[in-house]
């Protein structure tokens, strides 16, 4: 186990059942998340027998940096976990701060067919621990501070739910990272009962779904989720959220040439949210060379925003990162397993 998988509370009882003090979990967890230290002998104000108990129980290692590609302002990184399976994660320089998009999961079982990370299966969840040092190791590689974390990576965070929640509240708390829940974003396909349970426990987190089609019938071609959750009951949960929380939702739109970016379907979508506090991000589709999809064009994805603006529906269109260095979800592990 990884002594980043302790919540601030488990790190507590553990100290207490061995011998320490309660406010040594303070002074560890200011080790780990300000400090930033890779190794218990930097812990210099607390005991060493408690130290060599933590040590024999819970690694500190973070994650082994298998590739790195590097762009003005993007960083993309592959990692290889303990267990020899590789993941992703993408870091953006933007001027209010750095963000990192992180994966939630080995491969994915939502089946998406224009995605990459679903090529492959669900090999296994990733812990909370492994989700915290892509963090924590992109800092180390950057040797500043990250302000924004997307769990927009590999994997559906809420098919990990229990685990990505734990991050969260870690990476959130004061004596943790101390990232502002505002400036965490979680994306989902649109898994109803997760929806609900995250809708009541009160975090400011953001909420990202990914949308994609404006109808059933597209919907479940393209998001095989659909046919489970359909448009109806997620719009339904949807709305029930904002007006609980107060928050604005994200939908996220790719853009896919011929498929999705008619006219046609910008008028169907402002008819769907139409009344929801959200705004769209049109998404210009990364093209892949394992699938056949393509992106729409400049002048397409314009029009389609200008209906979209010309119907009061708050949109914007993502600014692109990475196009050189295959920074679209699950390409970078994808080359390296050649899936
Ligand atoms: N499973 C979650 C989060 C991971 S995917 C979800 O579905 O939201 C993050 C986002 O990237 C999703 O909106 C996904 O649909 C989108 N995506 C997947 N492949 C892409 C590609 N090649 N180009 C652009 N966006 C892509």
């Amino acid at each position: 186990m990884s002594i980043y998988d302790l919540s601030f509370e488990e790190l507590e009882e553990y100290i207490l059942n061995n011998g320490g003090k309660k406010y040594n979990a303070s002074q560890i967890w200011e080790w780990l998340y300000i400090h930033k230290v890779n190794s218990y002998e930097e812990m210099t104000n607390v005991k060493k027998e408690l130290l060599e108990k933590l040590n024999s129980c819970f690694s500190i290692a973070l994650l082994e940096v298998e590739k790195i590609e590097r762009d003005s302002d993007v960083n993309k990184y592959l990692f290889k976990l303990d267990d020899g399976n590789y993941i992703e994660a993408v870091l953006m320089k933007h001027d209010y701060g750095n963000s990192i998009c992180i994966s939630s999961q080995v491969g994915c079982n939502m089946g998406c067919k224009f995605c990459e990370s679903g090529r492959l299966k669900k090999r296994r969840d990733l812990t909370t621990g492994e989700m915290i040092r892509q963090i924590l190791q992109v800092e180390d590689d950057l040797g500043d501070r990250i302000s924004h974390v997307v769990v927009m990576g590999i994997g559906e965070p809420f098919d990990n739910y229990d685990n990505v929640i734990k991050m969260i509240k870690i990476i959130n708390h004061p004596k943790g990272l101390a990232i502002g829940a505002r400036h965490i974003t979680v994306s989902t396909c649109g898994i109803i009962p997760k929806i609900k349970e995250f809708m009541n426990l009160d975090l400011q987190v953001n909420l990202a779904i990914s949308l994609h089609a404006p109808n059933d019938e597209l919907r479940s071609k393209l998001m095989p989720i659909n046919k489970a959750y359909p448009l109806k009951d997620l719009m339904k949960v949807l709305k029930e959220y904002t007006e609980k929380t107060n928050r604005r939702l994200t939908f996220e739109y790719i853009m896919l040439k011929d498929i999705n970016d008619s006219e046609e379907c910008a008028l169907e979508l402002v008819s769907l949210i139409k009344g929801i506090n959200s705004y769209v991000n049109l998404i210009p589709y990364n093209e892949t060379e394992n699938l056949e999809f393509n992106r729409s064009n400049l002048v397409q994805i314009n029009k389609f925003y200008d209906i979209l603006k010309k119907n009061r529906i708050n949109v914007t269109i993502r600014r692109e990162f990475g196009g050189n260095i295959s920074a679209a979800c699950g390409q970078l592990r994808s080359r390296k397993e050649d899936l």
